[in-house]
């Protein structure tokens, strides 16, 4: 059975204390949850120790939004991948739109971000995708097809090697518009043939593709039955403890093989 990857990105949101309470719901119902669903939850990084502490009992991951592409040094306010190793992080989102967007980050600078965290076998949820004006101007494919030429140059993806990539149209971030299933659908399908042009048809399939843009409990199952679709990347649904309960439950009623 094929897994479903459930990620959760809270962005700059919640407390200490609503970081414990939605933990302790999120608990409550560990054993309900399907053996094929992944949960990944990635709170602000001040909150990423005590999520770790309050799940270490269970299969929830918690993973980082972002890590610095230099290994240490002088860089105030930043965050290494080997802090978040040490702190036992596993995941870490890189190449979010809103990065791109109001910190400037580049395909280059995504990439450099990747190699650093496979330095310390943290797993990259990469995200790609295009804006409106790019989409409305017929460019989707370049867009995307000079994301991932400029985030995997000289073919970096190792045979073993994990990763995920969240497919985000920036117009549906944050804005209640979501992609149809079919539009999802034909650009996953964009991404899994560039990994087979590119890499190999088993490094293709090995890598779970997800979809971000105003997932909520409503369009979940129609989007997760998509052939190439493997999982979610939300944002504001996931923020509501019993929106995300709803969402792994109703994403762990597919079954793909
Ligand atoms: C995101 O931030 O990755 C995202 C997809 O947000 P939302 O679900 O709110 O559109």
């Amino acid at each position: 059975m094929k897994k479903l990857y459930i990620a959760g990105n809270w962005k700059m949101n919640k407390n200490e204390q609503e970081t414990a309470e939605y933990f302790t719901q999120l608990l409550l119902v560990q054993d309900q949850v399907q053996d094929s669903i992944e949960q990944i939850i990635c709170p602000p990084f001040l909150y990423l120790h005590s999520s770790k502490k309050l799940t270490q009992i269970s299969k929830i991951i918690i993973g980082a939004q972002n890590v610095s592409d230099r290994e240490n040094g002088a860089f105030t306010g930043e965050i290494s991948a080997q802090m978040l190793k040490d702190m036992g992080i596993t995941h870490c989102i890189i190449g979010h739109s809103e990065r791109r967007q109001y910190f400037h980050e580049s395909n280059e600078l995504i990439g450099k971000k990747y190699i650093i965290l496979k330095k310390y076998g943290i797993i990259p949820i990469i995200c790609i995708g295009e804006t409106l004006e790019q989409r409305e101007s017929g460019h989707t494919n370049n867009v995307l097809r000079e994301q991932l030429e400029g985030i995997f140059r000289d073919k970096v993806i190792q045979e073993d090697e994990q990763l995920l990539i969240a497919y985000e149209p920036v117009w549906a971030i944050g804005t209640g518009k979501t992609a149809t299933p079919d539009m999802a659908q034909e650009v996953h399908s964009l991404i899994r043939n560039w990994l087979i042009i590119n890499y190999n048809h088993s490094t293709a399939e090995r890598i779970p593709l997800l979809y971000g843009g105003s997932v909520k409990p409503d369009n979940i199952q129609e989007l997760m039955n998509q052939d190439d679709i493997d999982g979610a990347l939300i944002g504001g649904a996931s923020l509501e403890i019993t929106s995300y309960i709803k969402m792994i439950e109703l994403a762990g009623e597919i079954k793909k093989c």
